[in-house]
């Protein structure tokens, strides 16, 4: 991550929920010696970002399934069709 923290140290992703349980990501600073525990909001595009790649995740996911039913699919008249052949 490009972003530090004043003291040099890595900045660290950290979560706070709010009162109506709403999830915000913060940086905070990852040396405990450091007295800066909060850095900046995470900008939410980089949030959407995350969502995304989680949302593409899934999508490969369900293709996948797709994949293995319609295989499945073919294995299967495959198998009818040889029985009605004989
Ligand atoms: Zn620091």
């Amino acid at each position: 991550m490009a972003i530090r923290c004043n003291c040099g140290a890595k900045v660290v992703i950290r979560t706070l929920w709010s009162k109506n349980n709403l999830k915000k990501l913060y940086y905070a600073c990852s040396n405990p010696g450091c007295d800066c525990k909060f850095i900046g909001w995470v900008e939410d595009e980089q949030k959407r970002a995350c969502l995304n790649i989680s949302m593409k995740i899934e999508q490969q996911y369900l293709k996948l399934k797709l994949y293995l039913a319609i295989s499945w699919f073919l294995f299967v008249s495959f198998l009818v069709y040889k029985v009605w052949v004989k």
